[in-house]
C-alpha cells in the first residue's frame, strides 16, 4: 500500500528529525526533496516530516528544493503543514529564545523559483499566508505547554546566505518587520500554491545586526539558541500536529477554486 500522511512538518535548522517511524524516499516532477520523508502516527494522525536542509544540513537557504518538497508532501496526501524555523529578532523585546507565530511576510529574496505555474494564468491569493487555523493551534498549544508565544509578526525573508547588515537589518524593522530568516519564502506561496495549509512557528536565536549594539550574529550562537530550545519546540510540534483539526475549515483549500491549472495536482 502507498505511504500517506495528512499533515507534514518541515524542520529547520537544528531540528533534523522528529519521529519515529519508516523512512520514504519520494520523487517529484521538481526533483528529490532534501532528503527522505519519514511518517509515523502522532496522536491518531498520520503525520510526515521532512528536514528542511537535509538530514546533514547540504543544502543551505537559497539552493533547498522546495518545489520538490512541497511537492512530494502533498503526493503523500498532506494538507496542512507546520513549519519550524529559525529567526533573527528584528525588535529588541523578542530576545533569543522568544517563539513568535508570524501572520505576515516580505519576500526580499532573489533568484529563487516561486511557482509551479509557468504556464497558463495562476495567481492565488497571497495576502494572508498562513493558515489561520494553523496558527490558532499552535498558539493554544503553546499556551496549554506554558510556552510563551507572540502572536503575530511579520517575517522579512531574505536570500542569504549572508547575515544582513547592521543597515539592511534597520531598515527591516523600519519597514514592518518583526523576524528576519532565510527560509520562509518561496515555502509559503508554494504551499499556497499546492492549496496547503502552511504555519509557521520562528525560534528566535539571536538578535539581528541592527538591533544587536555588540558582536553580530554568528553561525554558532544562531545553532547553540536552537539546540538549547528543540525539546521545547519538538514538544509543541507533538501537540499541535495532534490538535490540528481534522477537517479544514480555513480558507487555504480553496485556495485554487476557479483557477484553470495547467496541471493537475498530485
Ligand atoms: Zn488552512
Amino acid at each position: 500500500m502507498a505511504v500517506r500522511a495528512e499533515l507534514a512538518v518541515i524542520g529547520g535548522s537544528g531540528l533534523y528529525a522528529l519521529l519515529d517511524g519508516v523512512e520514504h524516499v519520494v520523487d517529484t516532477p521538481y526533483g528529490e526533496p532534501s532528503g527522505p520523508i519519514t511518517v509515523a502516527e502522532v496522536g491518531g494522525r498520520r503525520v510526515a516530516f521532512l528536514p528542511r536542509h537535509g538530514r546533514d544540513h547540504r543544502y543551505p537557504p537559497h539552493l533547498i528544493p522546495y518545489r520538490a518538497n512541497l511537492w512530494a508532501l502533498r503526493s503523500l496526501g498532506v494538507r496542512q503543514v507546520l513549519a519550524p524555523c529559525a529567526v533573527g529578532g528584528l525588535r529588541p523585546e523578542l530576545g533569543p529564545g522568544t517563539f513568535v507565530v508570524p501572520d505576515q511576510l516580505i519576500d526580499r529574496t532573489s533568484g529563487r523559483t516561486q511557482t509551479y505555474y509557468d504556464r497558463g494564468a495562476v495567481h492565488v491569493s497571497f495576502a494572508d499566508p498562513y493558515c489561520p487555523a494553523g496558527r490558532r493551534t499552535l498558539l493554544d498549544t503553546a499556551a496549554g505547554r506554558g510556552v510563551p508565544a507572540v502572536d503575530g509578526g511579520t517575517v522579512v525573508v531574505v536570500e542569504g546566505p549572508r547575515f544582513s547588515t547592521r543597515a539592511e537589518s534597520r531598515w527591516f524593522t523600519s519597514m514592518g518587520g518583526t523576524i528576519v530568516n532565510m527560509t520562509g519564502h518561496p515555502e509559503a506561496v508554494l504551499a499556497r500554491e499546492l492549496a496547503l495549509c502552511y504555519t509557521s512557528i520562528a525560534l528566535v536565536t539571536d538578535l539581528d545586526a541592527g538591533v544587536e549594539a555588540g558582536e553580530s550574529v554568528t553561525h554558532e550562537e544562531v545553532f547553540r539558541v536552537f539546540a538549547e530550545n528543540t525539546d521545547r519546540l519538538r514538544g509543541l510540534l507533538l501537540d499541535a500536529v495532534a490538535a490540528l483539526p481534522a477537517e479544514r475549515e480555513c480558507p487555504c483549500g480553496s485556495a485554487l477554486d476557479g483557477i484553470k491549472l495547467p496541471f493537475p495536482l498530485p
